[in-house]
Order: C-alpha cells, then sequence, then structure tokens
C-alpha cells in the first residue's frame, strides 16, 4: 500500500507512527529469519511496511489491527488468500484461536507505545502458543525489558518477562524512520519464552504481588517496601540483605521471596 501519498490521517490515540524507512523495515524482517510456512502474526500491520516483505517470505500471514479504516483499507489490497484480517483489539485477543494442534506462531508488531506494557504482559498469558514475539517499542521501554540487576532501568517489568522468557534488545530506530516521527527513540526486542523457566516460582499471582511491592518505592529497602508480606527475619532467611535496594536482587532472589510469602487477602486483590 502506498504509504507516503496515502490520504490515511495518523491517528494518535492508536499509536500510528508508521515506519517507511526501508533499510529499518528490512532490519525488522531480516531479524526474524523467517522462512516459508511459518505462522506469522502481526499486531498493528497499520498501512503494511512490515506485512508486504513478510508475505513476501512467508507467504500468508494473520493481522490483528483495531483500526476499521486501515482494516478495511488492507481488505481491498490484500486478497484472503495471502492475508487473513482479524479486526480486533490485540488487548483483547485470543492467540489461542489460530492455532490447530502443536503449532506456535510468530508474533510481531511495530507495536502502539500506548499500550506497549499491557499488550506484553496479555501476550505472557498466552506463550503456549508463541515461538517468539519482536517487536518494536520506546527505547527506554525495550532497556527496561532487557536491563539486569543493578542496571538503572532494571525492575517489574525487566523481572515480569525475563521470568517468562529470554529478553534481547536487537537494535536501535530513530523517529526520522517514522511518519509521522515520534518524540521517542524506539528499539526492536525478540522475546523468546523459555522452555524451562529459569527459577521456580509457587504462584505466579504472589510473584507478580511481591516484585510489585518491592517496586512501589524505589529508593526504599526490600524490608520497608516489603513489610506488609515479610518480616526482616524471613527476608534474612532468604540469605537476601533485608536493607539491600530491591533493584540489586535477581529473578531467583524475587522467586525465593515469593515462595516464602503466604497467600492473603490482600494478595487476592
Ligand atoms: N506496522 C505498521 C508500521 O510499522 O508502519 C504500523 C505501526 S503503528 C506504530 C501501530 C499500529 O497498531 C497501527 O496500525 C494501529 O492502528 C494499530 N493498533 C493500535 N492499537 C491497537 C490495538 N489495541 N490492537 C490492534 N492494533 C492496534
Amino acid at each position: 500500500m502506498n504509504q507516503q501519498n496515502d490520504s490515511h490521517r495518523a491517528r494518535k490515540r492508536f499509536g500510528q507512527n508508521f515506519l517507511h524507512d526501508q533499510q529499518v523495515i528490512q532490519r525488522i524482517v531480516s531479524s526474524l529469519r523467517a522462512k516459508p510456512g511459518d505462522r506469522i502474526v502481526e499486531i498493528g500491520p497499520g498501512l503494511g511496511a512490515l506485512t508486504q516483505p513478510l508475505i513476501d517470505i512467508v507467504g500468508k500471514i494473520d493481522v490483528v489491527e483495531i483500526d476499521r479504516d486501515l482494516v478495511a483499507r488492507l481488505q481491498q489490497h490484500y486478497s484472503p488468500e495471502v492475508m487473513t484480517i482479524h479486526s480486533h483489539d490485540a488487548l483483547k485477543f485470543d492467540f489461542h484461536t489460530l492455532v490447530t494442534t502443536g503449532e506456535k506462531l510468530r508474533i510481531i508488531g511495530n507495536l502502539p507505545y500506548n499500550i506497549s506494557t499491557p499488550l506484553l504482559f496479555h501476550l505472557m498469558e498466552q506463550l503456549d502458543v508463541v515461538q517468539d514475539i519482536h517487536c518494536m517499542l520506546q527505547k527506554e521501554v525495550v532497556e527496561r525489558m532487557a536491563a539486569k540487576p543493578g542496571d538503572s532501568a532494571y525492575g517489574r517489568l525487566s523481572i515480569m518477562l525475563q521470568y517468562h522468557c529470554d529478553v534481547v534488545k536487537l537494535f536501535n530506530v530513530g523517529p526520522g524512520a517514522f511518519h509521522p516521527a515520534p518524540k521517542v527513540d524506539s528499539a526492536v526486542a525478540r522475546l523468546t519464552p523459555h522452555t524451562t523457566k529459569p527459577t521456580h516460582v509457587n504462584d505466579e499471582k504472589i510473584f507478580s504481588k511481591v516484585v510489585n511491592q518491592a517496586f512501589s518505592q524505589r529508593r526504599k529497602t526490600l524490608r520497608n517496601c516489603l513489610k506488609t508480606l515479610l518480616s526482616a527475619e524471613q527476608i534474612e532467611s532468604c540469605n537476601i540483605d533485608p536493607t539491600a535496594r530491591p533493584e540489586t536482587l535477581s529473578l531467583s532472589d524475587f522467586a525465593k521471596l515469593s515462595n516464602i510469602t503466604v497467600d492473603s487477602p490482600d494478595i487476592s486483590k
């Protein structure tokens, strides 16, 4: 679809910044190392910048697009033989509906930045049908996703995503690659679901609660942040210093803390 002279007006509420830089488009597509027959699902195909080169490789693609005007354009431009269009909000989309026995999906998206975190968490709930995820997001978000203990960007997003996936930042993309140009830098990340989780967690809901609470007040010590859940003695029993800052703890430290946290009405909220 013609992107430059196109009458579609980018909608801010749908986070529409369309890629037009062919080198960047090629770099993103190459990073997938896609092969014919791969089950690729693109979230937010927009005007098709990534979609067409992907179809050229794999033959047929599924797309999930919320903007009905864009859906109508896609329907005009692409035949059902090469594209199955799901006119849907990706935040509510059940990716299981796309798979038959044993298949895994390869998800790709230049994602709307305004919904990036909830969308990633929505995808984390459906990883049993996902081979990998390649996504472009605001650079700072990608840095938080891939950060390691001690990094300034390390926090809840790093821990929760890295519990489920191997997260790698691939490369940065400047604002000039998009139309309209966003105010921020972007980066591309690859998330590959772990076949075996890197650490044992008894209850993922409690784990999530402990991580949330630990990072609720960044400058505070662990003992202070977690005081409604765990005593200093309990934290120490995991060989963790209660006066440590949460951003110094590893994924397995958080797993240990969550595994000694007892479920309570507070946690189930
Ligand atoms: N893939 C195109 C590109 O790279 O040029 C468009 C990227 S644009 C940043 C984001 C796309 O996601 C737009 O097409 C937008 O309409 C779509 N979108 C926004 N929110 C969505 C949602 N909740 N579910 C599905 N698509 C969404």
